[in-house]
């Protein structure tokens, strides 16, 4: 397996974690950003960046290039959510979680294309979610930004794709970390009745799916939408 420099945005904790300790252990040179520029796996490079600055996009891409080379492997992951239903959405609310979720991933993805284009390879993953295809009450925000992130791979395909380089989306269904922690025990066991496989996924299995789509394996794939979700949003 080809080893290359893999960033990984949001990799202090989650799912972003487990993804970039997952290709360390592959032997890859593995770059994390969080925004308190600590906390990524072991074996790791930690720089600062928040995806809503652009500013702070470039100085952290700027330190990976000088530590570990340009970045190939980008894993577009960091994510909030401000969940409430419509009516009671505030503007703020819609517009922060579409500046991080959505907006955050273009600010990487513009930055990181330079060195791939220049390579002429790359491999791009986007973290997007179930409910971006399925929908989810609550989430007006958080689904219209991940249903974007399809839209925004299957373009980059559409556009880059000639370049060696290949743009994926997996779609995660219910996943333990702290981001689903903090949902009402009424909502956990809603969702666990819909699961057809019966239990929350773990984030080692978003982990081994990411670095699938970016091995040497899956060269012929682009513009896919991954589900990662026990079923949960099948035919989406
Ligand atoms: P967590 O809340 O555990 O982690 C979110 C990560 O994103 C943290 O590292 C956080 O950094 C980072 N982040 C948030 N805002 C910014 C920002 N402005 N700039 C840089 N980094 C930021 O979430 P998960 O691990 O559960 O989720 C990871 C991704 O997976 C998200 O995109 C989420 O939408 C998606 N997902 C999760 C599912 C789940 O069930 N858990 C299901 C489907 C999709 P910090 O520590 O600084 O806050």
């Amino acid at each position: 397996m080809t080893q290359r420099t893999v960033l990984v945005t949001g990799g202090n904790r989650g799912i972003g974690f487990a993804i970039a300790a997952h290709f360390v252990s592959l032997g890859h040179r593995v770059a994390v950003t969080s925004r308190s520029g600590e906390g990524g796996p072991e074996g790791a490079l930690t720089v600062q960046a928040d995806v809503t600055d652009s500013a702070s996009v470039d100085a952290a891409f700027t330190a990976v290039e000088q530590e570990l080379g340009a970045v190939e492997v980008l894993i577009a992951n960091a994510g909030i959510t401000k969940d409430n239903l419509l009516l009671r959405m505030s503007e703020d609310d819609f517009q922060q979680v579409i500046d991080t979720n959505l907006t955050g991933v273009f600010r990487v993805l513009k930055r990181s294309s330079k060195g791939m284009l220049k390579a002429r390879f790359g491999r791009v993953v986007f973290i997007s979610s179930v409910v971006g295809l399925f929908g989810s009450p609550g989430q007006i925000n958080y689904s219209s930004a991940k249903a974007g992130l399809v839209g925004m791979a299957r373009s980059l395909t559409r556009e880059l794709g000639s370049r060696g380089i290949t743009a994926n989306v997996i779609a995660p269904g219910f996943i333990e970390t702290e981001m689903t922690a903090v949902l009402p025990e009424d909502t956990k066991k809603e969702y666990l009745s819909q699961i057809p496989a019966a239990r929350y996924g773990s984030v080692d299995e978003i982990a081994k799916t990411a670095a699938w789509l970016a091995s040497d394996d899956a060269g012929y794939i682009a513009g896919a939408v991954i589900p990662v979700d026990g079923g949960l949003g099948m035919g989406h």
